[in-house]
């Protein structure tokens, strides 16, 4: 989409780790960038002052993916002041892990709301706009887990499985006007949403990466990067993986 003059790009759940990467990556003069998060002010304004020192702007909106309400207020103001939307990354994703035996039913409704209603909300939304512009590019950050289930992680895997069935559903409805819909799918990404792994945890996981480290916020980003340019416009439908070749 680099031959655009101006081209607006939105991110879910911009304020830190993966998020924060993608407004990076995408910083620039030519890009009118926006965000979104749930709560965390400090970490959203260190994002708009990150990406301004690459000599880009961003704006951070608190925003709540989960209420439609509140998404069609932040899409109304991305097109009230720059009239189009280019790339959405649909990134905003939360964990509240547990066996199923145990998991409550506000963890799971909170999980699959966040991560599968709040990209459903957003691409609604930036669909319209993208139609009218005869192109643009959703990309959703789904999980390896997604593909793999997880013991532990039922609602997640489910949110981040059913993201897959979003994005290829999209894809074939949105083709014909040349918007292209894919999904990344991230491993261990060492981020504020792993932190709280135990050393032991830690150990294992790396102990399944072929390729011997966990993954960084700019690797993702990297993948997220190419499916938004120009390079990746045959690309739809697809889910690029970026684990290490923990899923091969
Ligand atoms: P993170 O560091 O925990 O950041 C999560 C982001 O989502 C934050 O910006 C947070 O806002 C925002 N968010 C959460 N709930 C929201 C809501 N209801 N409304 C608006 N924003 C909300 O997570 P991360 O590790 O960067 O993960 C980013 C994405 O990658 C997620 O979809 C995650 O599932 C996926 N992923 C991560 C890994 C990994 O290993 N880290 C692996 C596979 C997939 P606040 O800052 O305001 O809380």
């Amino acid at each position: 989409m680099t031959d655009n003059p101006r081209r607006t790009v939105v991110v879910t759940g911009g304020s830190r780790g993966i998020g924060r990467a993608l407004c990076l990556a995408f910083a620039g003069p030519d890009t009118s960038l926006w965000f979104n998060y749930a709560s965390a002010e400090d970490a959203a304004r260190e994002t708009e002052r990150l990406v301004q020192s690459k000599g880009g702007s961003a704006r951070g909106l608190k925003v709540d993916v989960r209420s439609e309400d509140d998404v069609k207020r932040f899409m109304k103001t991305v097109l009230d002041e720059t009239g189009r939307i280019d790339v959405l990354v649909n990134n905003a994703g939360i964990t509240r892990d547990g066996l199923v035996v145990r998991m409550k039913e506000s963890d799971w409704d909170d999980v699959m709301d966040t991560n599968l209603k709040g990209a459903f909300l957003f691409s609604k939304l930036a669909a319209r706009p993208m139609m009218q512009q005869h192109g643009g590019r959703i990309i959703n950050i789904t999980s390896m887990v997604g593909v793999t289930g997880n013991a532990g992680q039922a609602n997640y895997a489910s949110s981040k499985a059913g993201l897959i069935g979003l994005t290829k559903s999209l894809a074939r409805e949105l083709a014909p006007r040349n918007i292209t819909v894919n999904a990344v799918a991230p491993g261990y990404i060492e981020t504020d949403m792993t932190a709280s792994f135990t050393d032991s945890t830690r150990e294992h996981v790396l102990s399944m990466i072929p390729l011997g480290r966990a993954g960084s916020e700019d690797d993702v980003a990297a993948a997220v990067a190419f499916l938004a340019s120009d390079s990746a416009s045959y690309i739809t439908g697809q889910v690029i993986h970026v684990s290490g070749g923990m899923y091969i």
